[in-house]
């Protein structure tokens, strides 16, 4: 073994304990443990599901505004517009009260602290979800039980309650400023009543389900795949194979749902069982042996640009390539 090759292994204390555990293998027995086909990397669905729920009731409570204070109010408002132009101001200046201070509960007061404490208890469900998956799959190909480091953790948890956070603060500045124009246009251009109120319950459909639902979908996407990701190289594992569902859903499958893929999901499809390289989202390779001989290829303008699972609706993941590597190190 060559002294770099031999560096990269005692400078990782999982990858060592692998390569012990091989080398005390009989090649029976190694070969059987290479035949094995990882399980597939789990998505933490259920947290999902309470995210969107969160913030689903989060934003009802706006929606509950719209619903005491400005729908049952908007015929009058239409009725007295016919003899005095702003009639309906203050009364929409109260609905707006409202909101501000909404606003202000659940984004500097008391609320704060419940909405950060909610995402903070969900982001650790989906690391003890991801934790359970990354134990499960490294186990299974290596036979060793990984050793847990994760230093990264604190400083993704902060980013992704910011982010979070803030999502949730501009669907509801942005369903605010919706709503008042609605109502705005609706009374100064004299619609009637049915109209208005039909647009304002799409937009409390809008709130309460589709929005909800994309950005808990997005956020748990995104922090389950980095997890995944951060977990493989935590461990010394540079390679993984891209894997998809294989099924109608996957986008790029010629035979599926979404056979094109676009600027917003790539053609994951292509993608699948290429050999990829954590450090770089650009490049693939067919096989093992072409990625070992170097022979990467440009990931074409169709492919993703990104890690397993981080797109929208993405549910591909990565299984880890570890005995390869190891032998890579060895020969
Ligand atoms: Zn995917």
């Amino acid at each position: 073994m060559s002294n770099d090759k031999l560096l990269a292994l005692t400078n990782n204390p999982f990858l060592s304990q692998v390569y012990m555990h091989i080398r005390s293998l009989k090649p029976i027995q190694y070969a059987a443990l290479k035949r094995r086909k990882a399980p597939a990397w789990m998505y933490p669905f259920k947290t999902e599901m309470m995210l969107k729920n969160f913030i689903g009731g989060i934003l009802n409570d706006w929606v509950r505004i719209t619903e005491v204070s400005i729908l049952p109010n908007i015929e009058k408002w239409l009725n007295e517009n016919k003899t005095r132009f702003d009639a309906w101001e203050d009364e929409k200046d109260n609905a707006e009260k409202e909101m501000d201070s909404l606003q202000d509960y659940w984004f500097k007061g008391v609320g704060y602290t419940i909405l950060v404490n909610k995402l903070r208890q969900l982001f650790w469900d989906v690391q003890t979800f991801n934790e359970k998956e990354f134990v499960k799959v490294i186990n299974h190909i290596s036979g060793v039980t990984p050793n847990i480091f994760e230093n990264f953790l604190p400083a993704m948890e902060k980013r992704w309650i910011n982010d979070n956070v803030s999502l949730i603060r501009n669907i509801s500045d942005d369903y605010r400023k919706k709503i008042s124009m609605v109502i705005s246009n609706g009374v100064s251009n004299d619609k009637n009543m049915v109209g208005i109120r039909k647009e304002i319950e799409s937009l409390n459909t809008e709130i309460q389900g589709s929005r909800a639902k994309l950005v808990a979908r997005d956020q748990v996407g995104k922090i389950n795949g980095q997890m995944q990701k951060r977990k493989q190289e935590n461990i010394g594992i540079s390679w993984y194979t891209w894997e998809t569902s294989i099924d109608e859903r996957v986008v790029g499958n010629p035979n599926g749902l979404y056979p094109i893929g676009n600027k917003k999901h790539g053609d994951h499809w292509a993608l699948e069982g290429k050999i990829c390289d954590w450090a770089d989202d650009t490049i693939y390779a067919d096989t093992i042996q072409d990625a070992m001989k170097g022979d990467w290829k440009k990931r074409t303008t169709q492919m993703p640009k990104t890690i397993p699972g981080v797109e929208i609706q993405c549910r591909c993941f990565a299984t880890p390539i570890m005995l390869d590597m190891l032998e890579g190190l060895a020969a």
